[in-house]
């Protein structure tokens, strides 16, 4: 049977080409520089958070975490990519522990899917609920030490770049919504890398004993063919974390934007290439499994759950179950409530869309082929969700991070001055834009994929998905519409 052919970016906009920017991103050092300025924030963002303002609105931990990291990241999914995996300061001791480390052996086989970071998120997004997080520095800072000493731990002891891939819950947050993102990893010339003898993308030159070996093949670009002598040394660069191999990338799932890919790459081929913001998502790209496409749908419903823990039904929900269970525990209340908006409804939508449409459209495919098929086409609703809930945040105090600095150095913090905001109004008409713009981009890709998977009875099988999404997406407007508590800024604004 003929492979279907590669999904690659068709725009002739290689990134890497640009003047100034694709120098200082191919620069050997040039991800460590980004990484540093973000470490430095991270190290500032601990120090206050152990030792700072117990104010929440004050404290550069809670405020940078909850407000301006998630505002931020958000937006420079849908303009550029993954950029704070590209600057990720928790894999800096990770690289130290790469060094330190006799690389071990791969991550345990069954624990190699997305149901570790599944679980990592739904725990995040319960504690941070739980324990109020966002109003609490020490905590904040707590969950910064976790990071740094998770991600040193796993490196130290795997192979491959386990935390970033099978763990981490932002990192597999960004992963997901990185679909959308107008970049990607691709090669320049694909037959270059059929006859490329060492992969280095992929394996990396590193190599504890110095050799050379003589790849018979161009440099891309040049204007002779000529033997490249690639040295792989202690030195070498390291390959892809993710075990991602270039020439075959048709997604941004799993790429941290690292550009490893790019430095190790002894022909120059390897490149960060110009594309239709979320072109994977109109191919067969997505891997047909259950971890991811849980991940997917989940990631969507979180997105409603996360914020329906913040409007005033869910209080009145919460005595009421108490009172039904007879218990005062929070934990269990809420606990509750989170199993049901990010475990049994994600579960509910996947399995009961995926019957559905084998019901009425054909048994043809099986469960998991169905669901793996139309799951990723969630990617556009969900990250309108988050989208519409983070912009929130972000947009009610957008300059609240300048006075928290300037305390932050000793100095006086001008409140005043950067209390501006967006006027509620154009927030509301921002939120309601980017749920009806993404529930239409959802229906859009999900009727095609009903077009490839059942031709003449595509209607049957796009209906239950397409009925699935109106839920999920009223149901966001709805908790929308309702007052929103202002968390980590409150009294700032008051
Ligand atoms: S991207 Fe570079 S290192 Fe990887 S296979 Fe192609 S030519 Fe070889
Ligand atoms: S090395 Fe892997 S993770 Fe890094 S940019 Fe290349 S493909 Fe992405």
């Amino acid at each position: 049977m003929a492979s279907a052919p590669l999904e690659r970016p068709t725009t002739a906009l290689d990134v890497l080409r640009l003047p100034l920017i694709g120098s200082l991103l191919k620069w050997r050092w040039g991800r460590l520089v980004l990484q540093s300025l973000l470490l430095i924030v991270a190290l500032a963002m601990l120090w206050d958070g152990f030792t700072g303002p117990d104010q929440a609105s004050r404290n550069l931990a809670t405020v940078g975490a909850w407000v301006h990291y998630r505002g931020l990241v958000i937006v420079a999914l849908l303009l550029v990519g993954n950029l704070f995996c590209m600057g990720c300061p928790f894999t800096l001791p990770r690289t130290l522990a790469k060094r330190l480390s006799t690389r071990g052996g791969r991550f345990p086989r069954a624990l190699r899917g997305k149901w570790l970071a599944v679980a990592g998120l739904f725990v995040l997004f319960f504690l941070y609920e739980w324990l109020d997080m966002w109003a609490s520095p020490a905590l904040t800072a707590w969950v910064i030490v976790f990071y740094f000493v998770a991600s040193f731990a796993l490196e130290a002891f795997f192979a491959e770049s386990a935390f970033c891939k099978y763990v981490c819950p932002l990192g597999t947050f960004n992963f997901v919504y990185s679909a959308i993102a107008p970049t990607q990893i691709s090669v320049r010339d694909p037959n270059i890398c059929a006859h490329c003898e060492g992969k280095e993308c992929v394996n990396g030159s590193y190599s504890p004993t110095p050799t050379i070996h003589v790849d018979q093949i161009p440099v891309v670009g040049a204007n002779e063919a000529r033997a490249v002598e690639v040295r792989h040394t202690p030195q070498g660069t390291p390959g892809c974390g993710t075990l991602l191999y270039a020439p075959q990338i048709q997604s941004n799932l799993d790429c941290t934007l690292c550009l490893d890919c790019v430095r190790a790459c002894p022909h120059d081929n390897a490149s960060l290439f110009a594309r239709t913001p979320a072109r994977e998502l109109l191919g067969d790209v997505w891997p047909k499994r259950w971890d991811v496409a849980f991940l997917v749908v989940a990631l969507a419903w979180m997105g409603v759950t996360n914020a329906f823990g913040m409007v005033p039904p869910v209080y009145e929900l919460q005595a009421w179950l108490a009172q039904a269970l007879n218990t005062d525990s929070e934990f269990i209340v809420l606990g509750i409530i989170f199993f049901v908006g990010n475990v049994l409804l994600p579960l509910g939508t996947l399995i009961g869309a995926a019957a559905l449409t084998r019901w009425s459209a054909g048994a043809q495919h099986s469960l998991r082929e169905v669901a793996g098929s139309f799951a990723p086409t969630f990617i556009p609703l969900g990250f309108g969700i988050w989208f519409a809930h983070y912009g929130f945040h972000f947009l009610i105090a957008p300059l609240l991070i300048i006075p928290v600095v300037q305390e932050f150095l000793g100095g006086v913090g001008e409140w005043e001055r950067y209390s501006v905001a967006l006027d509620n109004e154009w927030i509301g008409i921002i939120q309601v834009v980017a749920l009806v713009g993404s529930f239409a981009a959802s229906l859009w890709l999900a009727q095609r994929v009903s077009q490839r998977l059942y031709r003449r009875r595509s209607f049957q099988a796009f209906v239950p998905w397409a009925l699935a999404m109106l839920a999920l997406m009223l149901v966001a407007w709805w908790i929308f519409q309702l007052p929103m508590e202002m968390r980590g800024v409150d009294d700032f604004l008051r």
